[in-house]
């Protein structure tokens, strides 16, 4: 069998397996989503959304780029969140990155990626923000999920600085923000950073006329 194919025969099984549980399971979902959570993680096959979170299929609706960035010019990411704060009105949204990340430990290097550069570069840019706290660190994997803890953090204050969770504090108080890492050795989740709806950021990012 082709690896694929199991892929295929496991997906019928899981379908039987759900309607056998719950013979409504699929029909409900079909009709609606009303997940009170955005999740933004990393493409990294070992930390899926759900599974981590004990989370079924309708509870979050999930974004993954490579080191989980929110990048103000990425047209993919601000629509998801436009749709998940506009329409879907979640109340949190998540930014989790996880310890030993590719994307952060290429990014702490000088090789050359290709393409690939283009986005290590906002990376590249957290640690110049904090290089003097992420290089007295002397062992390296530590430095490396420090920084780690970090890129999560500016990546929730990026969420910060965009219209679209400025109208919806202003608005609605919500969405809470939250900054997470999760921890591939034991399977972990640790709170790192978090921003209440309302909470200032640097002056010259909010805007006036929402
Ligand atoms: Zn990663």
């Amino acid at each position: 069998m082709n690896a694929y194919e199991r892929l295929l025969l496991e997906n019928k099984a899981w379908a039987v397996e759900k309607v056998a549980d719950d013979p409504e399971y699929f029909s409900r979902l079909a009709h609606l989503q009303t997940p009170e959570f955005l999740w933004i993680g990393c493409s990294d096959s070992r930390v899926p959304a759900n599974e981590i979170t004990g989370t079924q299929p309708g509870e979050i609706f999930v974004h993954r780029n490579i080191a989980n960035m929110v990048v103000h010019t990425d047209l993919n990411l601000l629509s998801v969140l436009d749709y998940a704060v506009e329409h879907l009105k979640v109340k949190h949204v998540i930014v989790c990155g996880h310890y030993g990340c590719g994307g952060v430990k290429a990014a702490m290097t000088q090789h050359n990626f290709g393409i690939i550069n283009k986005w290590l570069r906002n990376i590249k840019d957290v640690y110049r923000f904090h290089r003097e706290e992420v290089d007295s660190i002397p062992d390296m994997e530590e430095r490396t999920n420090r920084l780690v803890e970090l890129n999560v953090q500016e990546q929730v204050i990026n969420l910060a600085k965009t219209s679209i969770i400025q109208k919806a504090w202003k608005e609605f108080q919500r969405p809470h923000l939250h900054g997470w890492v999760y921890g591939l050795k034991d399977g972990l989740i640790k709170p790192v950073f978090d921003m209440p709806p309302g909470t200032h950021i640097d002056e010259i990012y909010e805007f006036d006329d929402l």
